[in-house]
């Protein structure tokens, strides 16, 4: 295997690091973007940077040109990702559009919906949440009871989401209801675009444990969706859905801040003492954080992998599941062992004036947590990988 880059694509890179010199905000410092801003400071940031993002054509940069992007290759994706992860760039605001949302439409959407939608979610113009979700349906989508009745030309939603990220500041949601009750429950769904500022439909911010509420409840009661947003058939729901969590999965994979992690965590022990001596010194200290370096580049190359499957034009596979399954788990032994390192320190919240590195270490502890639960469990991660990668009996 090949892992140096054509020239076309160091070219690529030099030409978006140029960019990034003359259009990262001068005044952006990514430490207190993290841990100084409130949620709102923060979404105004990550807006303002996608729609410069935007301008400079550096958004989406693998969608096709004729729906805004920039028709790289996925190569250059990775490129654009790394590059983005080096600056330590701000992330852009319509994270779930440009995740999940935008790619479904691209693969399953009409023409019409394409030309209506993609633009607006590159531009950060339309905000879009995704509901699967429910109180009775997490790992087991199939059970999801939102019901979408016929009614002549709308569909006629009654239900719950929960979960629903960004739904607060979302203008369009990715809805998944059941359209047949009485149909298998891997049948008789389907998936709807549902404007959020239909009548009947209500958020409720959920507040976690970091004090944050990013995401919420949503109730639907008689909301009326044309069926013009249909995406897929009408009975397609379940592959439209299957579709959405391998773009999810593979795409949080790629996203993890494992990298940025590992470096925050080497600062780390370059700064805190071990017994009377810097913890970089400590022979136990530095063979884990050879053990994490080792494992942050076996991650990087199975995305190289799984960018093999997309390079022939298939969508996401059940392969995208070991990266975020070892990503996220990473994430969380590597947070758990500056934890470790900082002590009873370690557990001092954001902005107390004896914590260590303001007390960041505590919040990523929690928030690497949260990423082997979104996109679907590690517990269900591994099943996907024992039955559909590694072809083994279901448990
Ligand atoms: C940060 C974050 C953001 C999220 N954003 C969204 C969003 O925007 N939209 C949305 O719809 N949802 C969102 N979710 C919800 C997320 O997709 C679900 O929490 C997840 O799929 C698990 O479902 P659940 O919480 O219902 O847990 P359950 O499915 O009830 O699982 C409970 C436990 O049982 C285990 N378990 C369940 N089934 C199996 C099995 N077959 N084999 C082995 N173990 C099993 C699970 O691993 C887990 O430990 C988000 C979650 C988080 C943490």
């Amino acid at each position: 295997m090949d892992f140096h880059f054509t020239p076309q694509e160091e070219a690529f890179r030099h030409e978006l690091r140029t960019w990034l010199e003359a259009n990262r905000p001068a005044d952006y410092d990514p430490e207190k973007f993290a841990w100084e801003m409130d949620a709102d400071e923060r979404f105004r940031c990550q807006l303002e940077w996608q729609k410069r993002l935007y301008e400079g054509g550096w958004i989406g940069v693998h969608w096709p040109r004729e729906y805004g992007g920039r028709g790289a290759t996925l190569i250059e994706q990775l490129i654009f990702h790394e590059e983005m992860e080096r600056v330590q760039a701000p992330p852009p605001a319509n994270v779930l559009g440009l995740l999940m949302a935008g790619p479904v439409i691209m693969h399953w959407g009409t023409e019409e919906q394409k030309k209506r939608y993609l633009p607006r979610i590159l531009s950060g113009e339309e905000i879009w949440c995704e509901g699967l979700s429910e109180p009775g349906a997490g790992s087991d989508l199939a059970s999801l009871q939102t019901r979408a009745a016929e009614d002549g030309d709308v569909f006629v939603v009654n239900g719950q989401k929960v979960w629903t990220s960004w739904a607060h500041r979302a203008q369009f949601c990715q809805l998944f209801v059941r359209t047949n009750p009485e149909a298998p429950k891997h049948q008789g769904m389907a998936c709807l675009i549902v404007d959020m500022r239909t009548p009947g439909i209500t958020v409720r911010p959920l507040v976690q444990i970091s004090g944050d509420a990013e995401f919420n409840e949503v109730f639907f009661e008689n909301v009326r969706v044309p069926k013009a947003n249909l995406i897929g058939g009408k009975d397609q729901g379940w592959q439209v859905l299957v579709t959405t969590l391998m773009f999810e999965r593979s795409g949080i994979g790629l996203d993890l801040p494992v990298d940025s992690t590992f470096h925050q965590l080497c600062t780390l022990v370059r700064r805190v003492q071990l017994n009377g001596v810097p913890a970089n010194q400590d022979a136990m200290v530095r063979q884990q954080i050879a053990q994490f370096a080792i494992e942050c580049k076996a991650i990087r190359y199975n995305v190289l992998r799984h960018l093999t499957r997309r390079l022939k034009g298939n969508p996401p596979g059940p392969e995208g599941s070991i990266g975020k399954l070892a990503g996220s788990e990473l994430g969380v032994r590597m947070a758990a062992f500056a934890s470790q390192l900082l002590g009873p320190y370690g557990s001092l919240a954001l902005g107390e004036p004896r914590a260590v590195e303001r007390g960041k270490w505590a919040r990523i502890a929690l928030g690497a947590r949260s990423l082997t639960i979104a996109g679907g469990t590690s517990e269900v991660q591994r099943n996907i990988i024992g039955e559909r990668v590694l072809g083994l009996p279901k448990g």
